[in-house]
């Protein structure tokens, strides 16, 4: 049973690669990091992470930034 977990390393290391690979295309450049491109929204308040949609923080009600 040595196959195993190795397989699976194989696999999470190709997508990586493809991430990575799919974000130079995108941006043109090296290291660009396609998640982090999603923009998060974050209270002005408390920085507790919000929903994009949220316009007020769920905890504080504060302002989302
Ligand atoms: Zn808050």
């Amino acid at each position: 049973m040595a196959g195993g977990s190795c397989l699976d390393l194989r696999e999470q290391r190709g997508n990586q690669d493809i991430i990575d690979a799919f974000g130079k295309v995108l941006s043109g450049k090296n290291n660009y990091k396609t998640v982090e491109s999603i923009p998060k929204k974050m209270c002005s308040g408390c920085k507790k992470e919000l929903k994009p949609a949220d316009k007020f923080c769920s905890d504080c009600g504060a302002k989302a930034q």
